[in-house]
């Protein structure tokens, strides 16, 4: 029923599970050291999006999503906020889960922190090293890229060419300048544990490799992540699992890999140095997380997303036309219901600018169809987290409906309509009933 794309083929499949009664897809999830920002959104959408699709349609999907919480990154920042790595990792890990959760995010079934791994990470070298995939030098552990015959196969890079044109110093306990780390020393100020090659961590790719195995088992059905995640990142990843396992063949590891495009901010690249980076918490000032949800999924899941504020007062535009409509009808729970065109869209390799355009079609003909409203909610307004709020929000929301009374009542509709919108951007909407005024989350 559901078409992918998989870039290991490089063409649209059809999906099929290796089990059906539990299908297991793993994304690659963030280095918790800053703040989120919309390029690291789009990944984590494209993933929910994929695992709201199958929950859809199968009665069971795993859909794991590791937390990196050590990471050279993450030692860096914590030297720069002043604080330990611990206390940093828990506050960007709260704000992670509090800006996905704010688009319409569902948190995944199983969330690994890598530093609960260690031990299993230190194992999984250990077996490498003993099957001469692996070599120790200096406290470092190297993976031997030379022993993995189709290194290289996602990404559709060889290993000649991955560093032409590049000049690099090549570190001298390197055997070959392609050998990537799957453990390195620690300076005793640095995060680290004990291991049979020193104070040290693990390096990124293994975790990913580690986690995915002991949380979904191998061969799993889909492993995702973003196209800048292809190479290094997901070949090392390959190159692990399947030399650790003594398989040759990628599919051996995970069957479908599913990738997300980028996103342009105009010619810039968006970078922390030019002071251009878009973080979701900026955005939910101006827009509520309906409308940023909206913009994201606007652009099939594989296409570059121009982004831009035109895009964004557009998707603004549309989700508060679709939701005014949507609201008239307040009792249509969420449901993935396969045989709406809604459904069909996105069964076709996700296509979201299509079930939304259906979407519209329904809204401006005012054409009253619950099974599509049912699908479009899943989605598109599909968080199902918790939105039980404490009483001194409601307390404050109650003020700004009493503020925008009064304004109404005397006149001033400039002021009323902005209290509305800003009742929007904290996700409130809200409806006037036989003259009060009734509201929601
Ligand atoms: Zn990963």
């Amino acid at each position: 029923m559901l078409t992918i794309y998989n870039s290991l083929s490089k063409q649209k499949e059809a999906f099929k599970p290796i089990d059906e009664t539990n299908v297991r897809f793993y994304s690659c999830g963030p280095t918790v050291y800053n703040n989120i920002h919309i390029g690291n959104a789009r990944a984590f959408i494209a993933a929910d999006l994929l695992s709201k699709v199958l929950k859809g349609i199968y009665p069971k999907v795993t859909y794991v999503s590791n937390i990196t919480d050590i990471d050279d990154k993450i030692i860096a920042a914590a030297k720069e906020e002043n604080i330990s790595i611990k206390d940093l990792t828990n506050k960007y890990f709260a704000t992670y889960m509090e800006d996905i959760g704010l688009i319409g995010i569902t948190p995944p079934d199983i969330q690994p922190f890598a530093t609960d791994f260690i031990k299993e990470m230190i194992e999984y070298i250990q077996k490498l090293i003993n099957l001469d995939k692996a070599y120790a030098i200096d406290g470092n552990v190297l993976f031997r890229v030379g022993s993995f015959k189709n290194y290289g196969s996602l990404s559709g890079r060889k290993i000649d060419e991955q560093q032409h044109g590049k000049r690099i110093e090549i570190e001298s306990y390197k055997e070959n300048e392609n050998d990537f780390t799957l453990w390195k020393p620690s300076n005793v100020d640095e995060p680290g544990w004990e291991s049979p090659w020193g104070y040290g961590r693990p390096g990124w790719h293994l975790e990913c490799s580690v986690m995915s195995e002991i949380t979904l088992d191998i061969p799993f059905d889909i492993h995702g992540g973003g196209n800048d995640l292809k190479f290094p990142h997901h070949e090392n990843e390959i190159a692990q699992t399947c030399a650790c396992n003594g398989l040759s063949n990628v599919q051996d590891f995970a069957r479908y890999w599913f990738h997300n495009g980028f996103l342009n901010l105009g010619s810039e690249k968006m970078s922390k140095s030019l002071g251009n980076v878009v973080y979701i918490k900026d955005l939910l000032k101006e827009y509520n997380g309906n409308q940023i949800r909206l913009a994201l999924l606007s652009t099939q899941y594989r296409q570059p997303i121009p982004w831009n504020k035109a895009l964004l007062d557009q998707s603004k535009s549309i989700a508060n036309k679709i939701s005014e409509f949507i609201n008239k009808h307040e009792n249509i729970k969420p449901e993935f219901i396969s045989s709406t065109e809604i459904a069909k869209a996105l069964l076709d390799d996700l296509n979201t600018p299509k079930a939304i355009r259906i979407m519209q079609n329904l809204v401006q003909t005012s054409k009253f169809d619950s099974e599509e409203i049912a699908t479009y909610k899943y989605i598109f307004e599909g968080s199902t987290q918790d939105t039980s709020i404490d009483s001194d929000t409601t307390q404050l929301i109650e003020d700004l409906i009493n503020e925008r009374n009064v304004a109404r009542n005397n006149g001033d509709y400039a002021l009323a309509d902005k209290i509305r919108d800003k009742l929007s951007r904290m996700n409130v909407s809200i409806k006037d009933v036989n003259g009060k005024t009734e509201w929601k989350l």
